[in-house]
């Protein structure tokens, strides 16, 4: 579930249930809740006929509205609202009848306790989501319009336009799993995508967080499509996810979760049909039970239905710090370009996990001064330069940067806009925006995470002439050394650190040269250089291969 504040109608006229339930709501966090209480019929319908109202708790007996024609009332004057009903325990059958027309759920007043009532608005509004908004995410329209961009600047035709547009494959499945308590249940939905079959086997990582939605992972799905064949790459683009924020599991909960997920998905994996690895919220412990749960499923062990694995069980030396270190490749190539030394620059980092710390800590070692980094607890900020190694020593201790003594508090916003010459955003999606982009102060733009800048940002900074070196590019680290990771697990042979960093840069530079030169000679922007590359060499290889039957 999101977490902004869910918008509750309670219609109920007894002011004792109206203040139970606005007791057990308030002081929520995760989401929050904003209760107002109409006390007959004609009220609610009025206040919902005004809009902005998330769900309905809604008491069938009224005085002013009796039984199952106060919910048919309600529907047809907001069909999209979900609704909750409440009845007492001899009504019940009524409760029934009303979800037979449509109510999401029912709750018996007299049972109705904080979990209950907590639980049933979740899974209503997961529902209701999955139903209506699911391809409707901020990160897919970015996504196809920075593609159909590329595709007006190429002369695309309309048949591989559209061929292009959505992802060819999508699975989104709705699973339970066990909590620590084992009698409390919760059930999420999971979702893969895989964008073009054209090229090989499809890659890409799985994300968890409370906000995936297929249309977030759609918009991955097909940024991998671009990333992979802009590096040359035998894959077309995936992307999974499971909406669940995993800093509320346990060890354990983690586990089963990973489990179920990677068994409801089983048939559309495999080391040559789809290969994931880690994203936003996961990592190689993760992958360690994508692959066990895979191999017992098919009765031996198949390293190579996963990358970003730990070591030990067949995963790639450098794997891990791969995107970072990438990310420092394309930025001395970019530095070079722009015309500053990184022995004199400064750097800010947004996000400390596996992309930011490794960028930060590869950029410290260049010579380049920190002088902010942040997480999800806090920012820090250090005009003389951040200690990297003293950054990731306080993380390895307490796992965030909050309580870190050597430094200055800044909250993420001020520090996106620090002056600096490197501003490595490595967290979330959609941080520069038309509302920051004019007051950014930075040469370069390195874009650790994906789609971290908006279309109108991205023209903000184009106009400005902050040179950006754009997510499937700068980004495209991790996956290619997933690359080597598969070829290395069906060789069964594994490659020295110094192979696999020395083959990764030669893949970058090459990447990044040709995007440039791309740039120069279509008039355009990085992002769109580089998305051209890649819908190109994904064109060209689907005309080739021609139209089945
Ligand atoms: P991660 O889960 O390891 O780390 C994410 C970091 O972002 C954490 O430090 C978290 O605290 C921080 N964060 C979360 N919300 C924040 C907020 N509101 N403000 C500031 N910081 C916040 O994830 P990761 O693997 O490092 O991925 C980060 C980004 O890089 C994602 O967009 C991901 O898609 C992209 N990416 C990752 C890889 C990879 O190999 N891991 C490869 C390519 C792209």
């Amino acid at each position: 579930m999101s977490s902004d504040t869910v918008r509750v109608l309670l219609i109920e006229d007894d002011p004792i249930q109206a203040r139970l339930i606005q007791k057990l709501l308030a002081d929520r966090r995760d989401p929050s809740f904003a209760v107002t209480v109409a006390d007959r019929l004609a009220a609610g319908l009025k206040r919902l006929g005004e809009g902005g109202t998330d769900l309905v708790l809604l008491d069938l007996i009224l005085p002013d509205s009796q039984e199952l024609e106060t919910f048919v009332r309600v529907k047809a004057q907001a069909p999209d609202v979900p609704v909750i009903v409440q009845t007492g325990i001899a009504d019940a059958m009524m409760a029934g009848r009303a979800v037979e027309q449509g109510a999401q759920d029912y709750l018996v007043k007299d049972h109705i306790t904080s979990a209950s009532l907590l639980r049933s608005i979740r899974y209503v509004m997961e529902r209701s989501r999955a139903r209506t908004g699911e391809w409707n995410s901020p990160m897919f329209r970015l996504a196809q319009q920075q593609f159909l961009k590329a595709a007006q600047i190429m002369g695309l035709d309309d048949n591989l336009r559209q061929r292009l547009l959505f992802p060819q494959r999508t699975q989104m499945v709705s699973f339970p799993f066990r909590r620590e308590r084992s009698e409390d249940i919760e059930t999420v939905f999971g979702y893969r995508v895989q964008h073009v079959l054209t090229m090989g086997p499809t890659k890409g990582g799985i994300r968890y967080h409370q906000d995936v939605n297929l249309g977030e992972v759609a918009a991955l799905a097909m940024w991998m499509t671009w990333k992979c064949a802009l590096m040359s790459l035998p894959f077309g683009g995936a992307k999974g996810g499971v909406r669940v924020d995993p800093g509320t599991l346990t060890k354990a909960e983690l586990e089963r979760l990973t489990r179920r997920y990677t068994s409801e998905i089983i048939s559309m994996i495999g080391p040559d049909k789809d290969i994931p690895a880690p994203d936003l919220g996961t990592d190689e412990r993760v992958m360690a039970w994508i692959m066990d749960t895979y191999s017992q499923q098919v009765g031996y062990t198949v390293p190579a239905v996963v990358t970003g694995k730990p070591v030990v069980l067949g995963g790639s030396l450098g794997r891990k710090e791969a995107t970072g270190r990438g990310l420092v490749y394309v930025i001395e190539e970019a530095a070079k370009h722009i015309g500053f030394g990184l022995t004199e620059a400064t750097a800010v980092v947004q996000g400390f996990g596996n992309v930011g710390m490794h960028v930060a800590k590869f950029l410290a070692d260049c010579g380049v001064k920190v002088i902010a980094v942040s997480d999800v607890t806090t920012g820090i900020y250090h005009p003389a330069g951040l200690s990297i190694d003293a950054v990731l020593g306080h993380v390895e201790r307490n796992r965030v940067l909050a309580g870190y003594p050597g430094a200055e508090p800044i909250g993420n916003p001020e520090m996106l806009e620090l002056p600096c010459d490197i501003l490595v955003p490595a967290a979330l999606q959609q941080q520069i925006t038309i509302e920051n982009a004019p007051r950014l102060s930075c040469k370069l733009l390195a874009e650790g995470a994906n789609g971290p800048t908006t279309l109108e940002a991205d023209e903000i900074l184009h106009e400005r002439g902050i040179f950006v070196l754009p997510d499937i590019l700068a980004n495209a680290g991790g996956v290619t050394v997933s690359y080597f990771e598969w070829v290395q697990g069906l060789q069964n042979y594994m490659w020295s650190i110094e192979e696999i960093n020395a083959r990764l840069r030669t893949i970058l530079i090459d990447a990044f040269g040709r995007t440039l030169r791309r740039a120069r000679q279509d008039g355009v922007d990085m992002r769109t250089a580089a998305v051209i590359e890649g819908v190109q060499r994904i064109t060209d290889a689907k005309l080739l291969r021609g139209l089945f039957p």
